[in-house]
């Protein structure tokens, strides 16, 4: 299990099992919802992923603008602006949450398997040599 938050503490959430995937996006909307060089989530399936806190008080963008055409909720917190979890209408099993909130323990790690929009990377930005890269989604 590991337990997840925004920076305030008013959402919380619990993952269970193993995810189905661990993705680094650099896609110009990843780069604008987390101000930073892209964003970096693993995607659990919907029963492995659950609120345990401030559920009702999450808000959701709609991002129909997306670089790859598909529909993407993204949610964060009312209080904080943290960028929590997020909903890919091409995948509607799956929940996708981002590293940044996961609370890893003690020899816990994460890596990912796969980059995604690789031709809007930072030249300058190293990842592992293994993983599957892909120019677009
Ligand atoms: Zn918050
Ligand atoms: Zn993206």
């Amino acid at each position: 299990m590991i337990p997840g938050s925004c920076l305030c503490g008013k959402i919380q959430y619990e993952l269970s099992g193993e995810p189905v995937n661990a993705v680094m996006c650099f896609c110009n909307n990843c780069r604008k919802t987390t101000g930073s060089l892209g964003m970096a989530n693993s995607w659990y399936t919907k029963q492995n992923f659950k609120f345990t806190k401030g559920a009702d008080d999450i808000r959701t963008y709609e991002d129909h603008a997306t670089d790859s055409g598909a529909t993407v909720e993204r949610s964060f917190c009312p209080n904080c602006g943290s960028p929590l979890v997020a909903m890919n209408a091409k995948y509607p099993d799956l929940v996708i949450v981002t590293y940044g909130t996961m609370e890893l323990g003690e020899g816990q790690t994460w890596k990912p398997g796969m980059e995604f929009f690789c031709k809007r990377k930072i030249e300058w930005l190293g990842t592992p040599a293994e993983t599957r890269k892909f120019h677009e989604l």
